[in-house]
């Protein structure tokens, strides 16, 4: 969550430092600021609260005219959201400016003790404390390097921050526990935490680790400030293209990536097969496994875990990021924790893996992008293949992970050729949904002006239902609540009476019939049916069909995606930016 980016090259900073920072714009909207060298050797600052475009056109971002900058989009966790607390930060004596990713936990402290040496704050983020304390520590220091090590050391947390410097027109890159990635162009340099948003100008990248300092100016210069020490890094090249990281012509990205569904699904199966094999053997000896997952990616973790237990009689416990420790005892050195995650990023997730870790268990993971933590945390791991997913709301990313994590219980039960085919015929239905998207959205007005709407499923179906509850909380802000069916008579029939909604998942499996009891139980109380089954029953009031095929309920995912969507749309809201929410959950 934040964004942050900064440029140093020979073009004027200020036109590449927007365009990055509304790619960035998916981590967070709240506010954003930019910071630049102007011609007389001014830091000047401009920011405000907002999206990008309303800002931008409030201070004008292009008015800065250096030709090296920082700029920040903000998710607040410390502060409100006032032009006040939006980032950047400068010092007390107006020789640095400051973007922060992150938390820095013990900042109430290191503020009071600024406070006493003189330091005027201007906001009340955690993040100021930074550009202050690394002020107040130059002062002995006299070596910025020293100073930023020695803030490092001092600080709590996380914080990856970008440090301008106005003498030296240097951007000091340092990265703590939230991402930080440098482009390395023709004679300019890039720092994000994303690459995806330097992707238009450079392909070429170097991935900070914790406690590393990169220098850009002229050069790129890096110190791993753990050792003290000047150090040589890879530059790799990064497959994703800038094209496919824009809309491509779709209203919202969105939905331009659940059209992606069917192609995407076809690159998340065509694994390397020594690498799957590979993780079959350790996860087939593996004492025990267990999942771990955030958001949507535990949604798929539930999901996957059923399949293990149908296809493999294994027991894989999900687990959800956050309550990781709760369940640290279960982690040993025969122990396997998988962790799913789109961004490999996830907080959560990656203080689980730290635990996990430290115990002797080994880590795998799926993950969507190259590089990230989680990846580089892990002794093996498999990549979704999806291309960047830019929309808050997951779907390409959790249509890829589920059909990954079926595609390796059917590969860990010996049938992996036939698993393949029933994810095909999966991914052929997923084209013929896309067709449906108008008929979808008739049928979304159905419930668009309802306070609550139940899903109810069973089996594989229940946790789909969860994804579905979950995205039309997350884009269209109706209250949603995902019951596994033989729930509804120990609570949830008490909230139905006429008119209530209710989505009821239908695969043809061995849920259906109780499927059909439990659904009576709602109609008659009066409650309205939509089904979503391959058979079209008398007991739906309305109806979205299915194809009969062997993994139905997986069948059912982007058509609960489309009705959040188009429910999002016609309520008003902006789907790729829902309210409070951000894409890579990089805080706990
Ligand atoms: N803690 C900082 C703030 O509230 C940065 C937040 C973040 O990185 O998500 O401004």
């Amino acid at each position: 969550m934040c964004g942050i980016i900064g440029y140093t090259g020979k073009q004027k900073a200020s036109p590449i430092l927007l365009a990055s920072l509304k790619r960035l714009e998916y981590r967070g909207y709240d506010s954003c600021g930019m910071a630049s060298l102007n011609g007389n050797n001014i830091i000047v600052v401009r920011k405000g609260t907002g999206r990008i475009e309303r800002v931008n056109a409030k201070v004008d971002f292009l008015s800065l005219t250096g030709k090296v900058g920082i700029a920040h989009t903000r998710w607040a966790t410390h502060g409100n959201v006032t032009m006040e607390n939006a980032h950047p930060f400068t010092s007390c004596d107006g020789e640095y400016a400051l973007v922060h990713n992150g938390i820095l936990e013990n900042y109430v402290e290191l503020k009071r003790q600024l406070v006493e040496k003189g330091h005027h704050f201007t906001s009340t983020t955690d993040t100021e404390v930074l550009v202050h304390l690394i002020e107040e520590n130059m002062k002995q220091a006299k070596d910025i390097i020293k100073a930023i090590k020695e803030t490092s050391e001092q600080a709590k947390g996380a914080f990856t921050f970008l440090l301008l410097s106005k003498k030296s027109g240097d951007i000091y890159c340092f990265r703590k526990d939230s991402p930080l990635i440098i482009g390395v162009g023709e004679n300019e340099f890039f720092a994000s935490s994303d690459m995806t948003s330097f992707l238009e100008y450079t392909n070429k990248a170097i991935i900070l680790e914790n406690y590393e300092l990169a220098i850009l100016n002229d050069e790129c210069t890096i110190y791993d400030l753990a050792a003290g020490k000047e150090i040589k890094k890879e530059i790799s090249t990064i497959d994703w293209t800038a094209e496919q990281a824009t809309k491509d012509g779709y209203p919202h990205f969105m939905l331009k990536e659940i059209f992606e569904e069917a192609e995407v699904s076809k690159q998340a199966l065509d694994q390397d097969p020594a690498k799957l094999a590979e993780l079959v053997t350790l996860l087939t000896q593996a004492k025990n496994v267990y999942f771990l997952g955030s958001g949507t990616s535990y949604r798929a973790c539930l999901i996957a875990s059923i399949y293990f237990a149908k296809l493999c009689h294994r027991n894989f416990m999900p687990i959800l990021g956050s309550e990781f420790k709760t369940y640290q005892n279960l982690f040993d050195n025969e122990t396997v924790l998988f962790a799913i995650s789109q961004s490999g990023e996830t907080a959560d997730v990656l203080e689980g893996i730290k635990i996990a870790k430290s115990k002797g268990a080994k880590v795998v993971s799926l993950v969507n992008v190259m590089g990230s933590t989680i990846m580089r945390e892990s002794e093996q791991f498999l990549t979704l293949n999806a291309g960047p997913e830019i929309a808050v709301a997951s779907t390409k990313a959790f249509t890829s992970q589920v059909l990954i994590l079926v595609m390796l219980a059917y590969a860990l039960n010996n049938q992996l050729a036939e698993g393949k085919e029933h994810l095909n015929e999966v991914i052929f239905q997923f084209e013929i949904i896309m067709k449906q998207s108008d008929f979808i959205k008739e049928l979304s007005k159905e419930v668009l002006n309802k306070q609550n709407l139940f899903l109810i499923g069973r089996g594989v179906a229940f946790p789909v239902a969860m994804e579905g509850e979950l995205k039309i909380k997350e884009i269209a802000y109706i209250h949603a609540d995902a019951l596994a069916g033989g729930e509804l008579k120990h609570h949830t029939l008490a909230l139905i009476e006429p008119g209530v909604s209710c989505i009821a998942l239908v695969p043809n499996d061995e849920t259906k019939d109780d499927m059909i009891n439990n659904i009576m139980q709602i109609k008659a109380r009066g409650g309205i049916i939509i089904g979503i089954s391959s058979e079209k029953l008398d007991i739906f009031d309305h109806y979205i069909p299915l194809a009969k095929v062997a993994l139905e309920p997986i069948v059912i995912i982007p058509i609960l995606q489309l009705i959040a969507y188009h429910l999002s749309i016609l309520r008003g809201n902006d789907p790729d930016f829902p309210r409070n929410l951000a894409k890579s959950v990089t805080v706990l």
